[in-house]
């Protein structure tokens, strides 16, 4: 692997402080690295390969799609786009879709809507947003004004702006952003990449009811946690409210690469007009048929059922876990996205795990994040407790 690595390493765009391994190839719940070691995967790409690797039928899917077409233009219909859409709308209980190519492009996407919404009430721009401090929307400009982590910000300045911060789970904060300008507030039902905290209940009912009593848009960011992953197809069906704007990637298209905004009927119909916004690949026949393969196998292979029951049993093993080593301060997360807290970098852990064939990530410096794929085993827990128990014992007793 090191002559790989250090090819990589002279080519490549140094933005990411990368594992010493390079993958070749994956099965199920596993990946294998150049030199045939095995590895159990509780990261799945951060969250994409939900349904993990080489699964016959989602490969089929595509490869079919590719022996018919690959790419139209959005100016035109296409079969996979259509379908995806219309299983998309039903299982959201939103409107209208639309296709992106990324994460980051979905939120790009959803903030041009709630801007657009607000000047056409309002006849003017100029409208602000409101954020939540720790969280994650992605790294292109747009996405990044909304990010709740400054040193991401900082060196880009100016974004698009007004973005007032506020505090996840402290509604007086959030409040006191709230201006005559406030068009939308963007939140992550359960925020990822800052450390795992879910939305507590009352929040999110208070900020839904803040935005339906001041005509602001509640646009929830579901990239990371969405698609099955906390036990229901979207996180935030387990608050009973909707969102007015959704956004997704990640595990919508089980590795290939498609997000989505979706909008509200009534925000759809209020917002963005044809010529505002436009892509040239978003939702094309490849990457929406493997959305369709995606949401084909969620029914037949009861994959929220499955994420119950082993989520379930992680968090049990989790809090044991917890139980035992004071160098652990809690334990968060819902269904399949959990994060142990430590009172310490966790990045000697994952170092080690990898060693021992078990592929982990944080999510900020303390937190070890488990973001396994959806299909993952009450065995494979085992198996990826038993070398985090060994590698806790090495490092803490
Ligand atoms: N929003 C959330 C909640 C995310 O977790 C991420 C990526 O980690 C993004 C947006 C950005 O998605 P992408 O990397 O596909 O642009």
């Amino acid at each position: 692997m090191t002559e790989h690595i250090e090819k990589a390493e002279k080519h490549l765009l140094h933005t990411y402080n990368r594992y010493p391994v390079v993958w070749e190839k994956g099965s199920g719940c596993y990946l294998y690295d150049t030199d045939g070691k095995k590895y159990l995967d509780f990261v799945s790409g951060i969250g994409v390969f939900a349904l993990g690797y080489q699964n016959a039928y989602f490969n089929d899917a595509l490869k079919a799609q590719i022996d018919k077409i690959i790419h139209t233009s959005n100016y035109y219909y296409n079969l996979p786009a259509v379908r995806a859409a219309e299983g998309l709308t039903s299982l959201s209980g939103l409107e209208r879709v639309f296709f992106t190519n990324s994460g980051t492009e979905a939120v790009e996407g959803a903030l041009k809507a709630a801007r657009k919404y607000a000047y056409r009430r309002d006849g003017r721009p100029g409208h602000e947003i409101i954020a939540m401090n720790r969280s994650f929307h992605g790294r292109t400009m747009g996405a990044l004004a909304v990010t709740g982590t400054e040193s991401y910000r900082t060196p880009f300045e100016p974004l698009i702006g007004p973005v007032n911060f506020a505090d996840m789970n402290d509604f007086d904060s959030v409040y006191a952003c709230v201006n005559g300008n406030t068009c939308a507030i963007i939140l992550e039902t359960v925020q990822g990449e800052g450390g795992i905290y879910p939305a507590e209940q009352a929040f999110l009912k208070k900020i839904r009811a803040l935005c339906d009593e001041k005509d602001i848009l509640l646009i929830l960011d579901e990239i990371q946690c969405g698609f099955g992953r906390t036990g229901t197809m979207f996180a935030y069906e387990q608050y009973d409210i909707m969102p007015d704007i959704l956004t997704c990637a990640k595990a919508l298209g089980g590795g290939v690469p498609v997000g989505a905004f979706l909008l509200s009927g009534h925000v759809a119909e209020k917002s963005l007009v044809p010529g505002d916004h436009g892509t040239t690949y978003g939702g094309n026949p490849l990457a929406t048929a493997a959305v369709n393969a995606v949401l084909d196998l969620f029914a037949e292979e009861n994959i929220i059922d499955r994420v119950n029951q082993s989520a379930l049993y992680l968090m049990e093993c989790l809090d044991r876990l917890a139980g035992e080593y004071d160098v652990i301060v809690s334990r968060r997360g819902m269904g399949l996205l959990q994060g142990l807290e430590y009172r310490e970098p966790v990045a000697d852990i994952i170092k080690k795990a990898l060693e021992k064939g078990l592929v982990l990530i944080n999510a900020g410096a303390n937190v070890l994040r488990f973001i396994p794929p959806l299909i993952i085993t009450k065995e494979q827990i085992d198996e990826m407790m038993a070398i985090l128990e060994n590698i806790m014992s090495e490092l803490y007793s």
